[in-house]
């Protein structure tokens, strides 16, 4: 299946300049949504998995359903503010604006391998802090998915060790 074919690019959004690329015609059809999934799960065939970590909130959207397919949990990473328990928490620089990222203490125990996934990978800034979060915690991040990848960003070279799987590249 040509992934890329379900992607829309809406030019000059949320900021002129920017062409954002929409998912949600792929998240609705849901031959392609699956496939999609399947594919991601092919990607990191043969790599021991303890949880998949995915960022608010296109990385729900991949994360949950690709842990559900590897038979793991799913750990959700948050803007800052929005967990009830005790957290961790970390800032950083977007492809746009700036943020702040956070996870649950006691959502990760040392040695729990983790892949991280995500709807895109632009700069690099939202996994690399991802990341940062898993590894205060002890985890040990065994790979990153990605439905898209902006290649010409460069985000591969803000995440140094760890094997990136996308699927489809702009
Ligand atoms: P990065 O931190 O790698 O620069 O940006 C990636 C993050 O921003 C991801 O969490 C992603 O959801 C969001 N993002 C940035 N640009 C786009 C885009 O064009 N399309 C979508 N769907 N998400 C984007």
């Amino acid at each position: 299946m040509n992934f890329k074919d379900y992607i829309r690019v809406i030019p000059d959004f949320p900021q002129p300049g920017i062409r954002f690329k929409d998912i949600t015609t792929l998240l609705k059809d849901g031959p392609a949504y699956r496939a999609a999934i399947d594919a991601l799960k092919e990607g990191v065939a043969g790599l021991e998995i303890d949880l998949v970590a995915g960022p608010e909130a296109r990385g729900f959207v991949i994360g949950a359903p690709l842990a559900i397919a590897l038979g793991v949990g799913f750990v959700p990473i948050r803007k800052s503010g929005k967990l009830p328990g005790e957290t961790v928490e970390a800032s950083y620089d977007l492809e746009y604006g700036k943020d702040k990222l956070a996870v649950h203490k006691d959502s990760i125990q040392p040695g729990q391998k983790v892949l991280i996934a995500d709807d895109l990978l632009a700069t690099g800034g939202t996994i690399s802090t991802t990341s940062q979060l898993i590894r205060q915690l002890g985890g040990e991040i065994v790979g990153a998915s990605f439905l898209i990848e902006l290649g010409y960003l460069n985000g591969r070279e803000k995440l140094p060790g760890i094997d990136v799987f996308s699927l489809v590249k702009f």
